[in-house]
């Protein structure tokens, strides 16, 4: 036995020297048995292909989002009961459609392990509506916990699902859940590109004693969407009234993305691989140089100083000679001397040079799905060929005109070495690997999606919709901050312009952008540059161990080095922390430590002890 006089004597020791030995000594008793913390992914019947995909989104949406998790079967989580499913995991996610069947004792555990123990729950849609034998429930056995009554009989002769809106109580609240500014409308309904205000598909449900966040009404009906309960525990349940992983299926992203985040994130407080260079916001500033309709706002803007090394654009061009059909000459024309080819010798100064579409821009644009695929891969390899020849460099970015992107092409850009594209669906939501109508656009490429205001992309877009001045500008800084405060990456498209409304625009961005950029918040670059980060942050193997409720444990391990890549894990506020590992640098904000890793070693070992 140690005395505690000698106890208190090391602890001093350790707090006021620096020797090795000692810190060796601290590190040992910082570094006890730790259980990991990781997420619970329930999956009940996941057979069906129907019930395969939805359980393969969720799993790629909490890698892509630096989680660590488990699937879980309902027979091991009855094994566990209340107390060893929280021994296992601080949060459990229950998704749509696959838990919709749902045993007594798999519910009875789930309620223990909220009301006796303090954990976590996502409710997502349809949880425990069916019993096993089939028959609907008058009341879902979960309902009572959520404090939320869901899948309750429709009025009249309805079906018992319905499509209405997605309003958040404030902006504030929005904000908070993830949905990026110019995704919510004034009302505060969630909105997007081309569309105007979202319809998602709701259960009539009633709220008893939760607490509402989101919410559809009209008239005669007020619907919870999104609720919260808290139990004395420290438990709490959240619901979501609508199929997150269906959204995913059909190009929407954002929708289960940003609650699942925000669950895990907010309430869970789990600790993640955060998926952006250095652990801060990024942003893609995407140029689209459609024809030679562009030389002189380009003129314009080089000579306004709006092309800057400091803040890279992805710069995308159709470098063939025409551009609505072939032979009229109204293409950028790379190759030219008198047409794009000075142009571009510029240009590659100022980012990344990408390849838009196939050297015609707008027969490519109209005439995609009917032209044989040999003739469109054709017309893309030109463009291709003809950038690289002019810049010297690979082209490792691609946009589709027009946004048409079918993903048969990713095959063909993939072979040609690239890493990131512009991408049309999933607005709103940051850099991930699409699916359009349940076909997965593959792993191998970064989609960026579009960050639209309300129904607009494209700041000439906004002008011609008439949004004044002043709220592109408060847009883009809000933009600009949400990137930074929820340490994600997003891009905003456009064309050159040499009107008022754009040129103030871009200058709005621009100032924005370089002042958070010195306040290291954020990090503007082309997306070929985030999608090589990306890349690598995938290919890291980590665990978060947690011991006695407040320490951590850390061991990281990257074949191709670790340096920029973060980890954050909650300390609350208040209480004292120190980092041991060295080459790190951390950052606490709202009670999370941000710990990045500044050397690129392959593998790394940190601890976070409360002093
Ligand atoms: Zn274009």
């Amino acid at each position: 036995m140690i005395s505690k006089k000698i106890i208190g004597i090391l602890l001093v020791v350790c707090l006021f020297t620096s020797l090795p030995v000692l810190t060796d000594l601290l590190r040992a008793s910082c570094a006890g048995p730790a259980g990991t913390v990781q997420v619970g992914l329930l999956a009940g019947d996941s057979q069906s292909e129907q019930g395969k995909l939805i359980l393969s989104v969720y799993e790629q949406l909490l890698k892509e989002e630096g989680f660590q998790y488990q699937v879980v079967s309902p027979g091991d989580l009855a094994g566990y009961g209340g107390a060893g499913l929280k021994e296992r995991f601080e949060a459990l996610l229950v998704p749509e459609f696959i838990n919709s069947a749902m045993t007594p004792e798999v519910a009875g555990v789930i309620n223990s392990y909220v009301r006796d123990y303090g954990g976590q729950v996502l409710l997502v849609f349809d949880p425990a509506t069916n019993t096993s034998g089939g028959a609907q429930d008058q009341t879902p056995r979960l309902a009572n916990l959520a404090g939320v009554r869901y899948f309750m009989p429709a009025p009249g002769e309805q079906a018992s699902t319905y499509m209405g809106f997605w309003y958040f109580l404030s902006a504030a609240k929005g904000q908070e859940w993830g949905i990026p500014p110019g995704k919510l409308e004034k009302d505060n309904a969630v909105s997007s590109y081309s569309y105007g205000k979202l319809k998602f598909e709701h259960s009539w449900a009633v709220n008893d004693n939760a607490q509402v966040v989101a919410y559809d009404n009209e008239e005669n009906f007020n619907n919870p969407v999104i609720t919260e309960k808290y139990y004395d525990s420290g438990g709490a349940v959240v619901y979501v009234n609508m199929p997150l992983g269906k959204y995913k299926l059909r190009s929407d992203d954002l929708t289960p993305r940003s609650v699942l985040r925000t669950f895990l994130i907010r309430y869970a407080k789990i600790p993640r691989l955060v998926n952006s260079p250095g652990g801060k916001g990024g942003i893609v500033f995407n140029l689209h140089i459609c024809s030679g309709a562009y030389f002189r706002a380009l003129m314009v803007m080089m000579m306004q100083g709006l092309f800057q090394k400091d803040i890279p654009f992805s710069i995308h061009i159709t470098a063939g000679p025409d551009t609505y059909k072939l032979g009229d000459g109204m293409g950028f024309f790379a190759e030219s001397k008198y047409r794009g080819k000075p142009v571009l010798e510029v240009l590659r100064n100022y980012g990344e040079i990408g390849s838009h579409g196939g050297w015609v821009h707008n027969f490519f644009a109209y005439n995609l799905q009917y032209l044989p695929r040999q003739k469109a891969v054709k017309l893309i390899n030109w463009n291709f060929n003809t950038l690289e020849a002019v810049t010297g460099k690979k082209i490792r970015e691609y946009s589709a005109p027009g946004g048409n992107h079918p993903f048969w092409v990713n095959s063909r850009l993939e072979e040609l070495g690239v890493n990131s594209y512009y991408y049309a669906g999933d607005s709103g939501a940051g850099p991930t690997h699409p699916y359009i109508d349940g076909k997965y656009a593959g792993q191998k490429m970064w989609a960026f999606p579009i960050s639209p205001y309300q129904k607009f992309a494209s700041f000439e877009e906004m002008e011609r919709g008439r949004v004044s001045p002043g709220e592109v500008k408060q847009w883009l800084e809000d933009l600009v901050d949400f990137s930074a405060e929820e340490r994600t990456i997003r891009m905003v498209y456009t064309h050159p312009s040499d009107t008022r409304f754009c040129l103030d625009a871009f200058r709005a961005f621009e100032e924005k952008a370089l002042a958070e950029q010195k306040n290291d918040r954020v990090i503007v670059a082309p997306m070929s540059w985030f999608a090589d980060f990306l890349n690598r942050n995938a290919q890291t193997r980590w665990q978060v161990k947690k011991q006695d409720g407040r320490n951590y444990v850390i061991d990281l391990e990257n074949p191709e080095g670790l340096e920029d890549i973060t980890v954050a894990v909650y300390v609350g506020e208040g209480q004292e922390y120190v980092v041991r590992g060295g080459n790190v640098k951390s950052v606490r904000e709202e009670g999370w430590l941000y710990l990045t890793i500044t050397s690129n070693r392959q593998k790394k070992h940190l601890e976070v002890c409360q002093v």
